[in-house]
């Protein structure tokens, strides 16, 4: 089974929700890059604090920082199985440099790129309806998957709030920025020959037995 897995797709798509359940049915770490920046963000770093000014407008963090701090990442002993990418690489540059740290760290190359397709006017309701937990960064919706008690996440009972770049005037501006930048990377990943397409227009539960059989034909 592909080890080195990203989880390609726009804001929305479902690549979070489905890279948590992979990451621990496979037993390799889910990394998700905003996950550690909304980390730093609320531990007021200053990779956070420079961080919030691009997230926060839903514009991309630079390169260069971005890279770094995924490289520092997938080095760590607990990626060295593998690891459920979510999130990063989001522009040719990422890409590009996350093929050489692969190389770099001896692990080969991308092996599977489950690619989660939804149509624009279903992103800006499962964005806008999102919620997310302050511990863990566990995600819920208000309607397509909410939790037992409002406000609260069912797993670690922490507090669910709103992301600031959830509301309606960013998430379109994310929606562009994925187009223009991101959206590059399907025909990156389909040359190398990994790109799994997968339809993210249905069921939570439906859309992870679609990656996981794509997956085991890889
Ligand atoms: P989404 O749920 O929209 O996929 P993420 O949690 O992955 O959002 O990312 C939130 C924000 O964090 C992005 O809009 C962007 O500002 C920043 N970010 C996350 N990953 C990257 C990346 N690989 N490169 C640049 N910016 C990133
Ligand atoms: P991404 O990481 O791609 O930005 P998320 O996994 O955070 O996306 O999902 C965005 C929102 O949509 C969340 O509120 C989540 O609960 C909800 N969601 C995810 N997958 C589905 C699905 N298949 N059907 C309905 N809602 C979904």
């Amino acid at each position: 089974m592909a080890k080195q897995i990203v989880m390609l797709g726009p804001p929305g798509a479902g690549k979070g929700t489905q890279a948590k359940v992979l990451s621990e049915k496979l037993g390799i770490p889910h990394v998700s890059s905003g996950d550690i920046f909304r980390e730093n963000m609320r531990e007021q770093t200053e990779l956070g604090k420079n961080a919030a000014l691009y997230i926060n407008r839903g514009e991309l963090v630079p390169d260069d920082v971005t890279i770094a701090m995924i490289s520092e990442r997938i080095s760590r002993i607990d990626c060295d199985e593998g690891v459920v990418l979510d999130g990063f690489p989001r522009t040719a540059t990422q890409a590009e440099a996350l093929d050489e740290m692969l190389g770099d760290l001896n692990k080969g190359q991308v092996d599977a790129v489950p690619c989660v397709d939804v149509p624009n006017d279903v992103l800006i309701d499962r964005l806008t309806g999102r919620r997310t937990c302050r511990a863990e960064g566990h995600i819920f919706h208000i309607m397509f998957k909410p939790p037992q008690e409002a406000g609260k996440c069912d797993i670690d009972g922490s507090e669910l709030y709103q992301r600031e770049d959830d509301t309606v005037s960013t998430v379109s501006n994310r929606i562009d920025v994925y187009q223009k930048q991101t959206q590059p990377l399907i025909d990156y990943y389909q040359q190398q020959g990994v790109l799994l397409e997968i339809n993210g227009d249905q069921p939570i539960e439906a859309v992870l037995d679609e990656i996981m059989t794509a997956l085991s034909g890889v």
